[in-house]
């Protein structure tokens, strides 16, 4: 036990340096033979995971089949399949990780990310795997990390109200990928005397003909739309069928049917959870601000 809570924490230390909150490292005998970089990712593919990386540094070239026979891998957080797989090929007796798989989904996270834990157990009944070792540490990697996306959802929903401010209808709304605003209403939205005037619809289409090589439906994965307003059911098709991954929103439809104008109330978390599409969804974010704007602009 002395043991593991050591290299757990060797662990942990790696993961506060990584650029993901995650680390890895592989012991022997005692002795640490491989970990995960405080680069980690190294690069750009996606055999980046931090156990990845501890076994990749672990075999130093030799083939995975069964050559970490003996060893123990300490995970910070317990390994997704793709890194289970590595770790069942590999030989490991021993995994030892620190914080379950599902609470790096508790603040943010693109990634839909679940246990297979069980099904491990069934095809690889020899493999120890030992969990909760030094879980609030390694949790608290995952949080702090997790503070940044929060303060960036406090800046972008902020700037999607700012542009409610001085729109034509009170209503605003920006399109963030990878802390970059990639599309956006503009403070005339409408532009034009079409249906399509709701600013999350301006939004959402200037970010994706910001995308040059879209072909396709759903090239809008791994952004966030923030819109100072839930959004209402002609928008939310745009916002399923462009695979937005996160909406923030600030004034609720009930806000809007109340200060602004006559609307259909429909739940947006309703039609998520019924479409079966993994979108993250921050209710309220501001709302107070948002509702001070309405008031301002007063009803149609
Ligand atoms: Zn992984
Ligand atoms: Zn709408």
């Amino acid at each position: 036990m002395e043991e593991d809570i050591k290299f757990m924490n060797e662990a942990i230390r790696l993961s506060k340096l990584a650029k993901y909150p995650y680390g890895a490292v592989i012991v022997r005998k005692g002795k640490i033979i491989g970990r995960s970089s405080a680069k980690t990712p190294v690069s750009s593919t996606i055999f980046e995971h931090s156990s990845m990386v501890a076994l990749e540094d672990a075999l130093q070239g030799y083939s995975i089949m069964g050559n970490l026979k003996g060893c123990t891998l300490y995970s910070s957080m317990e390994p997704c399949m793709m890194c289970m797989e590595a770790i069942m090929y590999s030989g490991i007796d021993r995994l030892v990780y620190g914080v379950e798989i599902e609470a790096s989904n508790l603040f943010y996270n693109h990634i839909e990310d679940f246990s297979v834990m069980d099904f491990v157990k069934k095809v690889k009944p020899d493999l120890e795997i030992v969990g909760n070792i030094c879980r609030d540490e390694a949790l608290n990697v995952i949080k702090e990390y997790n503070n940044k996306f929060i303060e960036e959802d406090n800046k972008f929903i902020d700037m999607a109200i700012d542009i409610s401010k001085t729109a034509y209808y009170p209503f605003g709304a920006i399109v963030v990928r990878n802390g970059k605003i990639i599309g956006k209403s503009t403070d005339d939205t409408p532009i034009k005397n079409t249906l399509y005037t709701h600013a999350e619809l301006i939004a959402i289409e200037s970010a994706v003909s910001n995308i040059k090589d879209s072909i396709s439906r759903g090239n809008l994965h791994q952004c966030t739309l923030y819109t100072s307003c839930e959004p209402c059911m002609m928008c939310m098709e745009a916002i399923l069928s462009e695979g937005i991954s996160r909406v923030v929103y600030a004034a609720t439809i009930e806000d809007s049917i109340e200060y602004f104008c006559d609307e259909f109330a429909v739940p947006f978390e309703e039609i998520v959870e019924k479409s079966n599409c993994k979108i993250k969804i921050i209710p309220e974010l501001h709302r107070d601000k948002a509702i001070e704007v309405l008031k301002k602009h007063g009803r149609l």
